[in-house]
């Protein structure tokens, strides 16, 4: 179940967003999608912590992969 948030800026409710994004992960590049809130307002940013957990899995398991490729 997902709670609905509030921007702490401004207040206004947060929208759930689909966010491409990649970074280095034990010195390999993984990149990954990710399910975060942001306010359609001021633009702020937010992950709960289900959604980082989540996004974390995602790095590691396409970090998995790519590492499973060079052999
Ligand atoms: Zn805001």
């Amino acid at each position: 179940m997902i709670k609905q948030l509030i921007c702490p800026e401004c207040k206004t409710s947060m929208q759930l967003v689909n966010k491409k994004d990649s970074l280095v992960f034990r010195g390999v590049r993984v990149s990954y999608q990710s399910q975060i809130s942001m306010c359609p307002s001021c633009g702020l940013e937010s992950a709960t912590i289900e959604q980082t957990a989540d996004i974390q899995r995602k790095i590691f398991r396409e970090w998995r992969k790519k590492n499973a490729n060079r052999h």
